[in-house]
């Protein structure tokens, strides 16, 4: 990848996106292309179509998608299988079609099996049955992932497909009904203390393991990918530790300084158990995160908060 390709960067407004577009500028790509929803609607494939044919980006980043946590997902299965599926294959498509020379589809680790082997590595995929409260989502991103190798197998593109672990960081998504764990936990830490509450209340039961990579270790990751990796395979980025959602609920209260309790709300579903990713083939590449939990938190918290 040369820094004077042109880049389509889909869903520069996310969380991943946005990390992505940090990520490349700094590095020096003159000619990131993006586009808002508003001029650019990713779901229908016409102006997809029409956009590639005008714009033949050489280089694609899929960073488009809708998500949501336990409770959204669990919630709108139709709207997370349709708009994905849409999303991603009018870009792979197209890409393929005006002769993108690279594509980056992001999966994520809810394509694994429930209980998959901890850490997970790259060739569970497949190998058992899926999360229910995410197997919509993640139905869909398994289909973009054999997409994208039936396109480099069936015509040679050179399309792969990385699996990010639970992802946070600036411009994740702080809304209670829709965020996942550590930015919703964050938030009710946040509000608990300039309330004077003494409880903070956590869904489940605490015990579920998760990992959590910082969104800009991620980006980091990909540009790595994309000048590193051509291989149809797919290729875990994680940090290779893993917390119990009651150590990250008591990590937040410290750094937040919320000094009450923790009460646990049982009606709320605990989803997979334990989800670490094996990261070894990332690593044996030379790519390593650099970001520690508590530190990215302690960003976040202060994104967070500026934005108050
Ligand atoms: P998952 O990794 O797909 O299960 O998605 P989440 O990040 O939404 O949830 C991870 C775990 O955190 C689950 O066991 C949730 O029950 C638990 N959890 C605890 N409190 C919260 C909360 O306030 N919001 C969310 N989204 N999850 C929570």
């Amino acid at each position: 990848m040369d820094q004077d390709d042109s880049i389509f960067l889909a869903g520069h407004r996310g969380l991943v996106g946005s990390a992505i577009l940090r990520k490349l500028q700094s590095d020096g790509f003159t000619r990131v292309l993006t586009r808002p929803r508003t001029e650019l609607d990713l779901t229908n494939s016409r102006a997809v179509d029409q956009f590639f044919a005008q714009e033949k980006p050489a280089i694609v980043v899929l960073a488009a998608a809708k998500v949501g946590g336990i409770k959204a997902n669990n919630e709108l299965p139709v709207e997370f299988l349709l708009a994905n599926l849409q999303i991603q294959n009018n870009l792979i498509r197209a890409a393929y079609e005006q002769g993108a020379r690279k594509l980056l589809f992001l999966g994520s680790s809810c394509i694994y099996p429930k209980f998959a082997p901890q850490p997970i590595p790259e060739s569970a995929l497949l190998g058992g049955p899926l999360e229910p409260t995410n197997e919509a989502y993640a139905v869909a991103k398994i289909a973009g992932i054999k997409l994208c190798q039936a396109y480099a197998h069936e015509y040679g593109a050179n399309f792969i497909s990385v699996m990010p672990t639970n992802l946070y960081g600036p411009n994740d998504n702080f809304d209670l009904a829709t965020s996942h764990v550590l930015a919703a936990l964050l938030r009710k830490a946040h509000d608990a203390k300039e309330a004077g509450a003494r409880a903070l209340v956590v869904w489940g039961s605490g015990t579920p393991r998760r990992e959590f990579l910082h969104v800009d270790d991620l980006a980091a990751a990909c540009v790595f990918l994309l000048q590193n990796y051509d291989s149809p395979e797919i290729i875990n980025v994680g940090t290779g530790k893993d917390v119990s959602i009651r150590e990250l609920a008591e990590l937040i209260s410290e750094i937040v300084g919320f000094e009450g309790e923790l009460s646990w709300d049982a009606s709320q579903p605990d989803g997979t158990p334990r989800k670490l990713l094996d990261i070894s083939k990332i690593e044996s590449l030379g790519w390593r995160p650099q970001i520690s939990l508590r530190e990215g938190i302690v960003r976040t918290y202060d994104w967070f908060r500026a934005g108050k």
